[in-house]
């Protein structure tokens, strides 16, 4: 048992929750800790003892953990999104008092989290929804935190948020106070979003050195290094540089190329292309490294297929134009620029998965015009974009003669051809439209809405 009461407790000791727990308790706050599998909790006390005997108490019941924390008292909940949560909360709220305040770190889905505040509210309790990314080192030695929704709960922990989250030198902790209701939660799906859209376009780049380029793994690793130190600098770039160093530690050869390609997912990339659809949003860099992933669990039909096409004389790269190298690595770097990441990205710059110094760019193009409709206007971007425009499409070419899927490049190059086009081939559609169903359709030089019997005048 503690000495006095701890500060604050977290339950839910996976991967994220034991190593949260334990950069709370190394900044100096005294915690109690909790999981409903006791054995974690055991294991999350023996790490604290060896990383340096930091104020961290495990409890086996729930009452118990509860009692321990100090009044108001606060519980980070970092369990399984979905149920658990509600099971979680109904397990320690029957020991909380008005009040207390409960924080889910968790990837949920932000309506749960509303609801969940709603039923708290009428027990007096605080919550917030609070989105942590950054992984298990993240979690450890600093994250990137998004909480969401009451801000007496934030205010009374903003203390520990502050100290436990990624420090970046000139932009301050990776934190803020994101706003009202499941904000923090929504934040962090879009977040994960953009994770799926920076993975999907760093692996078709991957793919086209490797399979049109011919690059070996060495030569894929020195690239992607040399990447990293230019403004491509970001967490993701250097650990898929990383990768390609690897090599197999059941045989011969690197494991990269003995990872099944079968992508999982826990479903907040999902969400974001379902928001996007349900705002009204075109998100096709997200969307197509979703239906990427999607694509990537049918092995079986894949393999199957390859074989029939195989059979009848295609093969898996069709024959492509000799590359030249040098230039095809210079050429691959220049792409994904429709990344719309706003004021949030500061809090990205450090801790999350997603950090990188082109956030940097980002976040002055929208100091530069707060209301700037797309980043792709921006003056900056625009011109960088004009410059760059026409190696992007020789990438995306070769892929396309070369038979190699590049859903993301080209996804976004499309979504930057119809944005950038003062007309497009929609009015004929409105015109289908109108024709088979009376829509009704606006004119460009009169105003109002008209509809025209077209087959009769056909
Ligand atoms: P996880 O695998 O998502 O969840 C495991 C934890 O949930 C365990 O503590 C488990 O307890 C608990 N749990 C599951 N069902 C439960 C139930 N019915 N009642 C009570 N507890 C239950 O763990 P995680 O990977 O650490 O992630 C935690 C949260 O953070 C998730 O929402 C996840 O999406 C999010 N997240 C994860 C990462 C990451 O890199 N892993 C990064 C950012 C955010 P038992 O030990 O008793 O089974």
């Amino acid at each position: 048992a503690p000495p006095k009461p701890t500060r604050i407790g977290l339950a839910g000791l996976a991967v994220m929750g034991q190593n949260l727990a334990l950069n709370i308790a190394e900044k100096g706050f005294p915690i109690s800790v909790y999981n409903r599998t006791t054995s974690k909790v055991d294991e999350t006390v023996e790490r604290a003892k060896n990383e340096g005997n930091l104020p961290l108490y495990g409890f086996h019941d729930p009452e118990s953990f509860v009692k321990s924390i100090q009044k108001p008292r606060v519980i980070i909940m970092l369990v399984k999104a979905g149920a658990p949560v509600d099971q979680t909360i109904k397990t320690l709220s029957v020991y909380l008092e008005k009040g207390d305040s409960i924080i889910d770190g968790g990837n949920e889905w932000y309506e749960n989290t509303e609801r969940r505040a709603k039923a708290m509210a009428e027990l007096g309790l605080l919550y917030l929804g609070m989105g942590v990314s950054g992984g298990e080192e993240g979690a450890r030695y600093g994250p990137s935190m998004m909480p969401g929704g009451s801000f007496e709960a934030y205010k009374y922990i903003e203390d520990i948020l502050l100290k436990v989250s990624a420090q970046v030198p000139d932009s301050g902790p990776c934190v803020t106070y994101i706003g009202k209701g499941g904000s923090g939660n929504f934040v962090k799906m879009i977040h994960n979003g953009i994770e799926y859209g920076d993975m999907q376009l760093i692996a078709e780049a991957y793919d086209v050195l490797k399979s049109v380029g011919k690059l070996s793994n060495e030569e894929l690793r020195s690239v992607f290094s040399e990447w990293n130190k230019g403004e491509l600098l970001s967490f993701l770039i250097e650990i898929t540089a990383d990768i390609f160093g690897i090599k197999d530690d059941k045989g011969d050869g690197y494991l990269v190329d003995k990872v099944l390609d079968k992508t999982g997912m826990k479903g907040t990339g999902k969400w974001t292309v379902q928001q996007a659809a349900e705002l009204s949003v075109a998100a096709p860099t997200i969307e197509s490294s979703l239906d990427a992933r999607f694509l990537s669990g049918l092995k079986e039909e894949r393999v199957k297929a390859a074989k029939v096409f195989k059979s009848a004389g295609f093969g898996d790269i069709l024959t492509a134009p000799e590359v030249d190298k040098a230039k095809l690595i210079d050429d691959s770097i220049e792409q994904g620029w429709d990344l719309k990441l706003g004021e949030l990205a500061r809090i990205w710059k450090g801790g999350c998965i997603i950090r990188a110094v082109f956030l940097d760019r980002i976040k002055q193009a929208y100091d530069r015009n707060a209301d700037l409709a797309n980043l792709l206007v921006d003056p900056e971007f625009s011109k960088e974009i004009i410059e760059r425009q026409s190696a992007w499409r020789r990438v995306v070419c070769l892929a396309i003669n070369s038979g190699i899927s590049t859903p993301g490049m080209s996804a976004s190059l499309a979504y930057f051809d119809s944005y950038r086009r003062e007309r497009l081939p929609a009015n004929l559609v409105q015109a289908q439209r109108d024709y088979f169903g009376a829509h009704t359709y606006e004119r460009t030089d009169v105003e109002g809405a008209f509809h025209t019997e077209w087959f009769k005048i056909a």
